[in-house]
């Protein structure tokens, strides 16, 4: 399996996921032209993906869905409810529905969306396995709950929410009801909390941790990573590859 994080950030989000001969997006909240031309820079052909899986209906997560979908003619997999709640973005796509907390198969993944707390309609985490291993995808995490840590325990690889430094969000320009609202049960996760998360699914078989959806106003590149450094090389049982998200260019392309 391989994983690029495309873009990654409150201004757009995308996640692309290839194994054996199925490729999707995670999320598609740049525009189409620009998550096209992201493809291309590593490599990938727009033209040869199957679906794109949508997590929620926030436009960080949805811009290009509905255009891309049309565009290269393939299926938007999406909860009921999500899809209701982005109508008019998926208009005339090809939308097939799931249930949060049902696996589904889709070509040769089997996937799994589950519930997350984020404050939108029906927000979900991902795993996706296939013959090559599982990998797992939670971000906009307002807390990191039981049932997140429990799906993404035994993956290989998974994308991991760090979006702010705790200083930085408490002393930084948002006003006090956006830092309440990043801080509460329902909005985002700081890297604190991600090294937390990160430190409960080490495990022989983990290969690759992307941390993701960094806020640039407060957060710093540096500070998941020297944070995720440290604790990895605390510990012998594995060594991942470490990759920070980026919101202006992709991530390199891990593989298991
Ligand atoms: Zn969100
Ligand atoms: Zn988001």
């Amino acid at each position: 399996m391989k994983i690029s994080l495309l873009a990654s950030g409150s201004k757009g989000n995308a996640v692309f996921v290839e194994s054996g001969d199925t490729r999707v997006l995670i999320d598609a909240g740049l525009s189409g032209v620009e998550i096209i031309k992201r493809l291309n820079r590593i490599g990938v052909d727009g033209k040869d993906l199957h679906a794109i899986l949508v997590s929620h209906d926030h436009s960080d997560h949805t811009r290009g869905a509905g255009t891309l979908g049309r565009k290269l003619k393939i299926p938007l997999l999406v909860s009921h409810p999500t899809r209701q709640g982005c109508e008019g973005l998926l208009k005339k796509t090809d939308v097939v529905e799931f249930e949060s907390g049902s696996s589904f198969v889709f070509r040769d993944l089997l996937i799994d969306p589950f519930p997350i707390t984020h404050d939108a309609i029906d927000p979900v985490g991902f795993t996706i396995e296939s013959r090559e291993g599982r990998i797992g995808f939670a971000t906009d995490l307002g807390i990191v709950t039981r049932l997140v840590t429990d799906k993404l325990a035994g993956c290989r690889m998974v994308v991991l929410e760090a979006n702010h430094d705790e200083e930085m969000l408490l002393n930084g320009p948002y006003p006090w009801h956006l830092k309440q609202r990043i801080k509460s049960k329902h909005g985002h996760i700081s890297n604190n909390e991600s090294m937390q998360l990160l430190g409960d699914l080490l495990h022989e078989g983990l290969k690759g941790v992307l941390l993701a959806h960094l806020s640039e106003v407060n957060n710093s590149p540096d500070l998941p990573h020297a944070a995720a450094t440290a604790l990895l090389s605390s510990q012998t049982c594995c060594s991942p590859r470490l990759v920070i998200g980026n919101q202006y260019q992709p991530s390199e392309m891990l593989a298991i």
